[in-house]
């Protein structure tokens, strides 16, 4: 089986935001044949949907499966599940969003699934996790991480601290 390098965004601002996206780490690594390689650290961001809604804690990992995308996406939106997901409203409040943002070099437009994740280029909270653990990456369709966070008029994003 082939093994492949995924990067996966993850996203909470419910239910203790911090311990949302440890728990999705140690759920993701838990998977069958998978591991997680990388974490970046977290990041503290403003909601870019509707505003009445607390802060997001962000973070962007690596990791290696032997999972097909759409058995991946099928594992990740069951650990939304597990973590006590539901739908709100659109980019609104969540226990925890878990995103597919790179699949090897694939490009992938399918009905449930887009890779790159479409919003990838305008969204600081996951190209500055993403240059942090991979500085110089190449997104197919996109260019380099790097540049495309050099094109963000401003970045709202900020390590997170405990408070
Ligand atoms: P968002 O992440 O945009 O806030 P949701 O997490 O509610 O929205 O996902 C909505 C749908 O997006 C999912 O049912 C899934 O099929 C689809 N989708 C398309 N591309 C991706 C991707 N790259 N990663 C995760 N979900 C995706
Ligand atoms: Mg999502």
């Amino acid at each position: 089986m082939a093994t492949h390098s995924v990067y996966i965004g993850l996203g909470s601002n419910l239910a203790g935001p911090e311990e949302q996206v440890q728990l999705a780490f140690k759920a993701l690594d838990a998977l069958p044949k998978t591991a997680v390689i990388q974490c970046s650290q977290l990041y503290a961001s403003k909601p870019q949907g509707p505003q009445d809604q607390p802060d997001f804690v962000n973070a962007v990992c690596l990791i290696e499966t032997e999972l097909e995308p759409l058995m991946l996406l099928d594992a990740l939106q069951a650990i939304e599940q597990s973590q006590g997901r539901v739908k709100i409203r659109r980019w609104g409040e969540r226990n925890i969003d878990l995103d597919i943002l790179l699949f090897d070099e694939a490009v992938i437009s399918s009905e449930r699934l887009t890779v790159p994740h479409p919003q990838i280029a305008h969204r600081d909270f996951v190209l500055l996790p993403l240059a942090e653990i991979s500085a110089g990456l190449l997104i197919p369709n996109l260019g380099c991480v790097d540049d495309l966070i050099s094109q963000l008029d401003t970045t709202y994003v900020k390590p997170w601290q405990a408070t």
